[in-house]
């Protein structure tokens, strides 16, 4: 661990207070840059997080925590907490909806999207109140005294780099009112969407917009309102995810431009919105009281070709921003902070800090996280298109999805995280052929050996 504090200097007008360095430096407090600074300060490493925003945080963002974050948080000692914190999800239950032209709704399809097909302890979702996740990683970061946080802080650019070697010197960073220049042998972007890092390392992204947008609030749910539903008609789609404490988070696929006319309607429109597809939230809907407590979501796809330059490396939405549809953008974060502290720990305690290791991160994360990316992007142009007849192929996906065992326990594993069975011509036949048409004995042989082991998620060691 290494330390060094300078003296206040006078330097070009301005005061330079004491020069700080750390291992390892992350911008941006959010779950995957809180993630990574728990494993790095359980390894005695010497981090800082600089974040922005004054905490807890007031956006509504990922709350879906799928089975792979559930195993990390077990290995990171965080199990307990987010086990109380959270609300078990064993299956999504999906319901295609008939919508007649007086609007009425008529149930045509039901498929439940199961994650007790995948093996224990693998087999579940649960849903945590962002804020809350990330107290729980706060608070257990600070259980370590390499743990640095500065809040509120920004980070604004480097002030010092080596292009030549490619190397990160100095960062600079408003803290208290002072602009204070930090050292690291390591800098992390975590800073979302419009990352600084990564521009710094002269990233190019590559942007997918969509022609919807999504409507997101938490309000209180019936107690045993319990299981989480997604309801669509060829027009409509809204998601309801159970919270603990009796709450319930919502997602509703808008047109743009449908948000300021219903705002102009008043908010009988959305609750109405919600109610038709489940009338037992009539009452509990209507405490939400007002269009600031709805948060108006555009989605967007970001990929970039690299994640790592020199000894600068981005994680999270910084690395790649992906469609919400899934659930998978905070759960990309909190994989990448996992594998990325593996890393830097076996760096530091092998004194073996050579930038170049930084690839194994971004040789594990980057296939992982484009993948989902795509299943993201493919789960959204699914309800992107509202005619009937495009509805009609949707369900008729969906049951093929869902009948053959195959089908369904590759699609499940996948969103899980938890390993990667690729999609291959074969499928075409399983998606097409009759249900009987798969291999009992291919399949047994085949669901274990997908789940990712300790030599896929850490190739280095
Ligand atoms: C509005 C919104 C709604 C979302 N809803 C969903 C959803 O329903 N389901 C889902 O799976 N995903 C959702 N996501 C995506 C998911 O929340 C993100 O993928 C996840 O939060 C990414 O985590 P992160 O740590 O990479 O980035 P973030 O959570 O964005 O955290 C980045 C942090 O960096 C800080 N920061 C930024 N710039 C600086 C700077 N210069 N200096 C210091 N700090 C800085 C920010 O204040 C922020 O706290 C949503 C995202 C957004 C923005």
């Amino acid at each position: 661990m290494h330390e060094t504090q300078l003296p206040s200097m006078p330097m070009l007008g301005r005061t330079v207070v004491a020069l700080n360095t750390y291992d390892v430096v992350i911008i941006g407090g959010g779950v995957g840059g809180l993630t990574l600074s728990v494993k790095l300060a359980q390894a005695n490493l010497k981090v800082l997080v600089v974040e922005r925003e004054k905490q807890p945080g007031k956006i509504y963002k990922g709350e879906l925590l799928q089975p792979k974050s559930l195993q990390g948080f077990q290995l990171m000692g965080i199990s307990q907490e987010v086990l109380s914190e959270s609300f078990s999800l064993p299956k999504i239950h999906t319901y295609e909806m008939n919508k007649n032209k007086n609007g009425e709704l008529e149930e045509a399809l039901y498929i439940p999207l199961d994650y007790l097909r995948l093996p224990a302890p693998f087999a579940e979702a649960r849903m945590i109140p962002h804020e809350t996740l990330k107290k729980i990683l706060l608070d257990k970061a600070k259980e370590f005294s390499g743990f640095h946080y500065w809040n509120p802080a920004t980070f604004h650019s480097f002030s010092e780099i080596d292009e030549q070697n490619n190397e990160f010197k100095r960062a600079k960073v408003k803290y208290e009112k002072k602009e204070i220049d930090i050292e690291a042998k390591f800098f992390v972007g975590a800073e979302g969407r419009a990352s600084i890092i990564r521009k710094a390392m002269g990233e190019v992204v590559t942007t997918t917009k969509y022609n919807h947008q999504f409507l997101t609030v938490t309000f209180p749910r019936p107690s045993d309102f319990t299981e989480a539903r997604m309801y669509a008609t060829h027009e409509d789609f809204i998601g309801l995810f159970p919270l603990p404490n009796n709450k319930i988070r919502s997602v509703m696929l808008i047109k743009p431009g449908d948000y300021k006319l219903m705002k102009n309607e008043g908010l009988e429109t959305f609750y109405d919105s919600i109610t038709k597809f489940e009338p037992s939230l009539k009452g509990y809907v209507q405490e939400i009281k007002s269009w600031k407590e709805i948060q108006l979501m555009i989605p967007i796809r970001h990929n970039i070709k690299q994640y790592v330059k020199g000894n600068a490396v981005i994680l999270g939405d910084a690395a790649h921003s992906v469609h919400p549809m899934a659930g998978e953008g905070m759960n990309l974060a909190i994989q990448d902070g996992m594998v990325l502290g593996e890393l830097l720990d076996w760096m530091f305690s092998n004194d073996n800090t050579d930038p170049k290791h930084l690839r194994y991160y971004e040789k594990v994360r980057k296939n992982r996280s484009d993948r989902i990316s795509r299943l993201s992007h493919l789960s959204a142009m699914a309800y992107t298109w509202n005619f009937r007849w495009y509805q009609k192929l949707r369900m008729f996906g969906l049951k093929r999805l869902e009948r053959n065992p195959i089908l369904h326990y590759k699609h499940m594993l996948n969103i899980s995280g938890i390993g990667w069975w690729p999609y291959t011509v074969l499928d075409g036949l399983r998606f097409l052929g009759p249900r009987w048409a798969y291999s009992k004995k291919t399949f047994a042989r085949k669901k274990n050996n997908v789940i990712f082991q300790n030599k896929h998620d850490h190739p280095w060691k």
